[in-house]
């Protein structure tokens, strides 16, 4: 028995407690985050000193200014790098970074680490995100292939559960394993904003990355731990898509509780990847959230590291 294995199912069970109660049967409706348009490109001011910049093609970065520099959650691909640091320091109050957080190792979000670690800013992130940098990794299901970091483009500073900065901002680590086993979340008290990188998906099927620790139930506990988090005026900014509300969390909650109940009733039916997608765990949200297929796979996969009985 896998010592790690054994954690998570305890994990599993209080995180999924209350989803499989609520999910059969509720009807579902998905609010903001499928009905309004996509996030859309260029920056969206939150607030005096807060920004989401949105280079097309790229994920979100959330920068916060202040006098002592800027803030920053992810930091685009490397080859956005130098477009996205200038736009930074081109916003009202802008300037260099002094401080950036990877909310998981994805070269998504970790571009500009190399960049602003050779200048010696400070690179915050979850040991997990850390330790993933340091090692190649593979994805199977495409032969994706990720190169490990230089060590200057490694998190200089990590945690493991919660730290907050000399603003008063917050952070914390996300332990549900939503998209990777190191994903953290951002909070803002004063603007009451929530960075939450890929474990919220605001556009379309998420990327399932059981590869580093992802997994289908990790998604349902991470939308219940936000839930917790947040309170009615929070403006909560994942990866991708458009800025979501709580509502927006409760209706992702319930839908990723029913496929999440669905496809362990495939794998404790013995069915395998391509049976689970042939089952259309997804079919009445198919419509809002695109073809499944990639998603559904990934998710059943996903099961097996944390579900089977030899796990
Ligand atoms: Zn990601």
């Amino acid at each position: 028995m896998d010592q790690r294995g054994q954690t998570r199912r305890q994990i599993l069970k209080a995180a999924i407690g209350g989803a499989a109660g609520i999910a059969l049967g509720t009807p579902v409706r998905l609010a903001a985050a499928t009905q309004a348009v996509s996030g859309g490109s260029g920056t969206l001011r939150l607030s005096d000193d807060l920004f989401v910049l949105r280079i097309p093609g790229e994920a979100h970065v959330v920068a916060h200014t202040g006098p002592d520099g800027v803030v920053l959650v992810d930091g685009g691909s490397a080859g956005a790098s130098d477009a996205l640091l200038n736009a930074v320091a081109a916003l009202p109050g802008g300037g260099p970074v002094h401080t950036i957080f990877n909310t998981h190792w994805h070269p998504e979000q970790t571009g500009s680490n190399e960049q602003l670690g050779k200048a010696g800013r400070t690179i915050i992130a979850h040991e997990n995100t850390r330790l993933w940098l340091t090692t190649d990794v593979t994805w199977p299901w495409n032969g994706r292939r990720f190169k490990r970091a230089p060590r200057i483009a490694q998190p200089s500073k990590t945690f493991y559960t919660t730290g907050t900065l000399d603003s008063g901002v917050r952070y914390g680590y996300i332990p549900d394993a939503a998209h990777t086993d190191g994903d953290l979340y951002v909070y803002f008290p004063k603007q009451n904003v929530l960075a939450v990188g890929d474990v919220v998906s605001g556009q379309g099927w998420p990327v399932v990355d059981w590869v580093t620790g992802g997994w289908i139930g990790g998604i349902v506990g991470g939308l219940q731990r936000l839930q917790a988090l947040a309170n009615e005026k929070t403006r909560i900014v994942p990866a991708r898509g458009p800025v979501l509300g709580l509502a927006d969390l409760k209706a992702q909650y319930e839908m990723y509780g029913t496929i999440y109940d669905r496809l362990t009733q495939l794998l404790n039916r013995g069915r395998g990847p391509s049976e689970a997608v042939a089952a259309r765990p997804t079919k009445e949200f198919d419509a809002q959230m695109g073809n499944p297929d990639e998603f559904v796979r990934r998710a059943f996969e996903s099961l097996w590291a944390y579900l089977s009985p030899d796990a």
